[in-house]
């Protein structure tokens, strides 16, 4: 993300175009505008070669009207509270979308995971969990893997705050590995849930998803599992992914003119999502530059990286042919080129929607943890397309009925939500 763009602005300017129509009285508005906590911790960290660090690192609880804050860890160079804040605000609106009984909350370590060794990793996550484990529980605060982080980390995690409290708490995290309190379908959710919003609008649209193409931007866990479930669910095409390339500090795009194959595309992608450029063309595929997903002829565009990816200055390059935006990252498209999106009447999944399929299944991961009664993989996803459905269907009769863009009824869904149990609990 550029650094004249900044999410937590996003995040406010998104919600105060809602909650003036909604006409919100200026004190909700004042609750919901800010973090209701934040945390700023500095981690010290002991290198493998005996030199030690310090790493900035934030917690951010948003609201939790609804139930315990929750929301993911990131490991990202360049980590800055507000964008941190901007996350943890979209997982109040995410939780209260779906419908789970969870807040909103976010973390994040400003430091380039894939300069640490897997020790190093260990010891951050560690030393980030002694300096906020009071703050975080099953009922306080439950953080998930996000970008740069993963399922080995969050057992360290959960381990980790064990030890602190002196009792086995699983459901202090989700994201685990399945064995050590995971839950199965946990990572291909949030792809899997894309692809229920995806199918439910060309349902709606009167589409059907087979031969329809997709451009996708990002390789990490979400678009990977987007590709997987597009092809498999839907029998749709991918024409291409994206990635970044760590050694030559740039992005590329992958193209297949009959499609990509995300599986063998994996097994040539390391563990920070960097797709192996040589295998890639001998394969057959044509290595194009990071900005191409976005200009492709397809009829729906994925982003499914980072924030502010679509802008005024390129929004323009969308092709004719796109029909559908389904927004996997948080927060992808800034304000202006929302506004273009909207005059195109290109179909808008609004991000906390089009992925919401990652938390909740995290929620099915607590409620597991809970129970301490564990699910079958079929049943989880079943229950995973049951609420993803639930939740599109109240954001598009929504926008039906108040005649309003996906984005505003998604928002007023959730803030309506979040606002109704503030009251109930008397906040306001
Ligand atoms: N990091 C994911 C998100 O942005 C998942 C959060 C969670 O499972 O708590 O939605």
């Amino acid at each position: 993300m550029t650094k004249e763009i900044n999410p937590f602005e996003l995040a406010q300017k998104q919600f105060d175009h809602v909650a003036d129509m909604l006409d919100l009285p200026e004190d909700v508005r004042a609750y919901l505008r800010w973090p209701r906590k934040e945390f700023h911790v500095r981690v010290p960290l002991r290198m493998d070669n005996g030199e030690l660090k310090i790493f900035n690192g934030y917690r951010v609880q948003h609201n939790n009207a609804l139930g315990p804050n929750k929301g993911g860890l990131r490991f990202f160079a360049g980590e800055t509270v507000d964008t941190v804040r901007a996350l943890a605000t979209w997982m109040t609106w995410k939780c209260a979308v779906a419908n789970i009984p969870l807040g909103g909350g976010k973390g994040g370590v400003d430091v380039d995971p894939a300069s640490l060794s897997t020790p190093e990793k260990e010891r951050l996550i560690r030393g980030y969990v002694r300096l906020l484990w009071k703050n975080m529980g099953p009922r306080q605060d439950v953080p998930a893997p996000d970008m740069g982080t993963n399922a080995q980390m969050m057992c360290w995690f959960m381990d980790e705050y064990s030890n602190q409290v002196g009792q086995y708490v699983p459901g202090v995290v989700t994201g685990k590995p399945v064995g050590a309190g995971g839950s199965l379908g946990r990572n291909q959710a949030t792809g899997f849930g894309i692809v229920v919003c995806i199918r439910e609008t060309l349902k709606r649209l009167g589409m059907n998803g087979k031969g329809m193409t997709a451009a996708i931007q990002g390789f990490g866990n979400v678009a990977q599992s987007t590709a997987i479930n597009f092809i498999n669910m839907l029998g749709g095409i991918v024409k291409c992914v994206s990635c970044w390339d760590r050694a030559d500090k740039a992005s590329y795009t992958f193209y297949k003119k009959e499609g990509i194959d995300p599986n063998f595309l994996l097994s040539i992608t390391d563990q920070y999502g960097t797709i192996d450029k040589v295998k890639a063309k001998e394969a057959g595929y044509e290595v194009l530059d990071g900005d191409s997903w976005l200009s492709m002829d397809v009829d729906i565009l994925i982003p499914a990286a980072l924030e502010g990816q679509i802008r005024a200055d390129n929004v323009e390059k969308i092709s004719k042919q796109v029909k559908i935006l389904a927004e996997a990252a948080n927060g992808p498209t800034m304000t202006e080129a929302d506004e273009v999106i909207k005059k195109r009447k290109i179909f808008l999944i609004p991000d906390f929607l089009c992925n919401s399929g990652g938390v909740t299944c995290s929620y099915f991961e607590g409620v597991q943890n809970d129970a301490n009664f564990y699910w079958s993989e079929a049943e989880v996803l079943s229950k995973l397309d049951e609420k993803m459905t639930a939740a599109y269907s109240s954001v598009y009769e929504m926008a039906q009925q108040k005649k309003v863009y996906m984005r505003d009824a998604a928002y007023m869904v959730a803030i309506q939500r979040v606002v109704d149990a503030m009251k109930l609990r008397g906040w306001v």
